[in-house]
């Protein structure tokens, strides 16, 4: 793990004052979509916090730095869930809660890492339950780091005594720069395509460089916009037929496609460009938006929206695909 962070300097610049001021939060919740970074950024503040030159980032060159870059160090606790993102409150959590009483290894702090606190669907509320108290008084050597996609599911009782850091998309410059220094081998016009899909989340831009589901699921969003240009029902019916049995490429592709119906109604009403910002294929939703009147626009993306619904609620997904291209057909003729 390398320990620098793109964008997002404001939650940064806070870690820093916080460590230079000596007044470290003990107790943090990161919170933002899937791709941000959220997992990478309780790193690199575990790593703020425990650096030997304690100048409030991290030096990426003393031994505690060092350790953190190879997932070795021993004051820095990932607490691990089950296969199905659970944490289970005896196996994980119980023990924390023992241990948190032990001093460090060698560090100023011991610092327990929750990630993904949102897929622990089973325990995510009994989780908090059992670490109120730490998180309340917590030892003078802890710090707890805890991560969702959404503050939601945070207990009042948490968030009232807990630093949230909201983290956000990064500009192109930044998921540009970042793909430039990670992925040497990308040619310029891959680096291109994948900030343009990727939108500002890095995550979603590195899936789409190394071809995982992400990468068909822009590449089937694109096509739907494409067919739904031509107002070609069959050529339609065909894009989203290429999803039949694969749940998950469908309720993506659709909700890649929404985001550029989104643009398209934001294009149509004449806002700014730069807000013409969410989707993978902004000169698609150019296309669409002159297709479509203002009224048209946002009856698909409520079309878009409540299709996705049915596939959430796993009604049958060829019966589904069929009857949304025939809405989308009607939409566009
Ligand atoms: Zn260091």
């Amino acid at each position: 793990m390398d320990l620098k962070f793109y964008g997002n300097s404001e939650p940064l610049e806070l870690v820093r004052r916080m460590i230079l001021k000596g007044r470290e939060q003990r107790s943090i919740m990161i919170h933002g979509e899937k791709g941000l970074g959220k997992k990478h950024l309780a790193q690199y503040i575990a790593a703020s916090y425990l650096c030997q030159r304690h100048d409030g980032t991290p030096c990426g060159e003393c031994r505690s730095c060092r350790m953190i870059m190879h997932g070795t160090h021993p004051d820095i606790i990932n607490v691990q869930a089950n296969a199905n993102g659970n944490y289970i409150i005896d196996e994980s959590i119980r023990p924390i809660v023992a241990d948190s009483a032990v001093m460090p290894n060698e560090s100023r702090y011991k610092i327990y890492i929750i990630a993904d606190l949102d897929r622990s669907v089973n325990t995510a509320v009994a989780v908090q339950n059992i670490l109120l108290k730490l998180i309340e008084e917590p030892p003078e050597h802890v710090a707890v780091i805890m991560t969702a996609r959404s503050k939601e599911i945070f207990l009042p009782t948490i968030i009232s005594r807990t630093l949230p850091f909201a983290v956000s998309s990064v500009s192109e410059q930044e998921s540009t720069a970042y793909l430039r220094e990670n992925y040497p081998d990308a040619t310029g016009e891959q680096i291109a395509q994948a900030v343009s899909a990727g939108r500002g989340n890095i995550g979603r831009c590195r899936a789409y460089l190394e071809k995982e589901s992400f990468f068909e699921s822009v590449q089937a969003a694109r096509e739907l916009c494409d067919a739904a240009v031509t107002g070609d029902g069959y050529r339609i019916l065909r894009s989203l037929h290429a999803a039949d049995g694969k749940k998950a490429l469908a309720r993506e592709s659709i909700e890649l496609f929404g985001e550029i119906v989104r643009d398209a109604c934001v294009c149509r009403v004449g806002e700014a460009e730069e807000k013409m910002s969410v989707s993978c294929y902004a000169q698609g939703a150019r296309k669409l938006s002159s297709e479509l009147s203002a009224g048209a626009c946002t009856d698909l993306y409520d079309t878009v929206c409540d299709y996705i619904g049915r596939i959430d609620a796993n009604c049958n997904l060829s019966l589904t695909l069929n009857s949304f291209a025939a809405k989308l057909s009607q939409a566009v003729k």
